[in-house]
């Protein structure tokens, strides 16, 4: 079966409220609508799929939904965690929240050190979108499991290419069905997400 939807790296968790409405309006729309396309969901055995972040303004701070929210289609602040502190040499996720953040949270933390420039990452499971485009776009070394510091090294190492910094795409072929893309804003994001899905500009 899947090798998702859980946390393999060590969770510093602060249960504790951190995220207000007002810091997700903007990510919980498009994450709401990227659910309601099938992007982010739930497989049949229970385990959710897709997760995004933004960069929090002026800090090194990153606001992320949620471990195993996939499956929820509305979300609400208690989904979304602030991760505070990161490492994937030494395998850590610091976060505060009412949530521990997802489990894809160190590749994500990934793209943000690469790119400085990039404040927003959208994940998304699909399974033809992800056949049309691996090996057509930057992809993932095959032997790089999701959620692991060799899945970090492998997005740095894609981030520094140029194909990578212009399409702003990544597929995860070690990661069936899994895609990310990235942008200077959450609509750059998911704009670019949804031009190679086929679907309008929101
Ligand atoms: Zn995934």
């Amino acid at each position: 079966m899947y090798d998702e939807g859980y946390i393999k790296y060590q969770c510093h968790w602060q249960n504790q409220p951190s995220v207000n409405e007002e810091e997700i309006v903007e990510l919980n729309q498009w994450r709401n609508q990227l659910h309601q396309l099938g992007l982010i969901g739930e497989y049949d055995n229970g385990i959710g799929f897709g997760n995004l972040s933004v960069r929090v303004t002026q800090s090194q701070n990153l606001i992320i939904s949620g471990t195993q929210t996939g499956g929820i289609a509305e979300l609400t602040a208690q989904h979304y965690t602030k991760v505070t502190d990161f490492n994937w040499h030494k395998n850590y996720v610091t976060c505060e929240g009412l949530i521990k953040a997802s489990s894809e949270t160190l590749t994500h933390a990934a793209i943000y050190v690469a790119q400085p420039q990039i404040s927003a990452v959208v994940h998304v499971h699909h399974a033809d979108l992800w056949r049309k485009l691996i090996n057509h776009v930057p992809t993932t070394n095959p032997n790089c499991a999701y959620g692991t510091p060799e899945m970090a090294e492998e997005i740095i190492r894609l981030c520094q290419q140029k194909a990578t910094q212009l399409q702003k795409i990544i597929v995860m072929s070690g990661h069936e069905e899994g895609i990310l893309t990235f942008g200077k804003s959450l609509s750059e994001a998911g704009n670019v997400l949804l031009n190679f899905f086929g679907v309008q500009d929101f």
